[in-house]
């Protein structure tokens, strides 16, 4: 069948849209007609890094509807509201210990532009185009998904407010709710507020973490996590932050959050837990950081690493959609929607970081 994507032809070149061809639906995939797609920042990392040919369709936060069904599909049926999230085996031990996110075959499955058995799912003219980027590919009006990465989430669900959820702030408030779990008393600090490191912020407040404090430069997005239950902000341009953030906190952070990926930010973050505090670290882009390891050692810290929030995305969408129905996760505050045929605008708005997090929004808006 024909479909309307967001093409992207090299790094330098504008998304176009097209018409396309997808391949006829198999036995083990679900097509979904998008209503929402998120934009994440390895959309823009991924398109960046691309040859110009062939074309390839990115986008890995879609929510949508399901058109239909393969015979081998259990669980979803046509009409299922549902999020598209990353594609994992269901085999290997990592995806037996419920965080597929280090599944064995996630690079195979997740961004080979290709199906597992190397035939492809978009076409343009008879030509492969580059698709099936994170199981999805869902900047396009329909997708082809699998049972692994198909979500089906509640018929009430907005689906344009809670996109991002199926990826970019599954890894923030995953990283808090899955990996550090703290309790009311804990002090957390979250480095960068961006739309994971908002996430990360959202997740302790619906925790009923009492110290929150949030560390940006800008002060637009430092006020932003005041309204999203920061109980503290800090520019992270201050002279003397760790000192800052030990006052902030009363002691230093018992749980910490890197999003920024900045060295200098992550030196300072394990400088500033407390004893036996644990620092998460799930910004992309930094291969060596300096930090004081006698004072790991002597203080019992903790610095690890986390992708996809450790979450399976099976339990963990449904629970972070619920809290949103029950407001306690008011991603709407920091999401703004673009049609789909702005997606230009979006991603120029997410590069200048006007938005802190875009979701492009497909036709029939009375369908969401
Ligand atoms: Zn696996
Ligand atoms: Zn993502």
């Amino acid at each position: 069948m024909n479909i309307t994507a967001a093409l992207s032809r090299g790094p330098k070149t504008p998304f176009t849209l097209e018409t396309i061809t997808m391949a006829p639906l198999r036995d083990d995939e679900v097509r979904v007609r998008l209503v929402a797609a998120g934009m994440c920042h390895t959309d823009l990392v991924s398109k960046a890094g691309m040859p110009a040919e062939p074309g390839a369709v990115f986008g890995h936060e879609g929510a949508g509807i399901v058109e239909a069904v393969g015979a081998g599909i259990s669980g979803v049926d046509v009409g299922d509201k549902v999020l598209l999230t990353f594609r994992s085996c269901g085999q290997c031990h990592a995806c037996a210990q419920g965080t597929p996110g280090y599944c064995d075959a996630f690079v195979a499955l997740n961004s080979s532009g290709l199906r597992a058995d190397g035939s492809v799912t978009l076409t343009q003219d008879g030509k492969p185009l580059r698709g099936s980027f994170f199981g999805q590919s869902s900047f396009a009006s329909h997708a082809i998904a699998s049972q692994d990465n198909v979500v089906v989430v509640d018929p009430e669900t907005d689906l344009a407010a809670v996109a991002p959820f199926a990826c970019g702030f599954m890894t923030g408030a995953g990283a808090v709710v899955n990996v550090l779990a703290p309790d009311p008393e804990a002090r957390v600090i979250v480095y960068g507020a961006g739309g994971v490191g908002m996430a990360a912020v959202m997740a302790a407040a619906a925790l009923g973490v009492r110290t929150i404090v949030a560390v940006d430069l800008s002060e637009e997005r430092r006020e932003a996590a005041l309204a999203l239950g920061a109980t503290a902000v800090v520019d992270g341009r201050s002279d003397d932050l760790v000192k800052l953030l030990a006052e902030a906190t009363g002691g230093g952070a018992t749980h910490a959050v890197d999003t920024t990926a900045v060295p200098s930010v992550i030196s300072s973050a394990v400088a500033a837990l407390a004893p036996q505090g644990t620092l998460v670290l799930l910004g992309l882009g930094a291969p060596e950081v300096t930090f004081n390891v006698m004072d790991l050692i002597t203080s019992g810290k903790t610095v690890r690493g986390c992708i996809e929030g450790d979450a399976d995305p099976q339990v963990f969408i449904p629970q972070l959609v619920r809290w949103h129905a029950e407001g306690k996760f008011p991603l709407e505050k920091i999401v703004r929607h673009y049609a789909f045929a702005d997606i230009n605008t979006a991603m120029a708005d997410s590069v200048s970081g006007s938005a802190i997090k875009p979701v492009l929004v497909f036709d029939e808006p009375s369908a969401r």
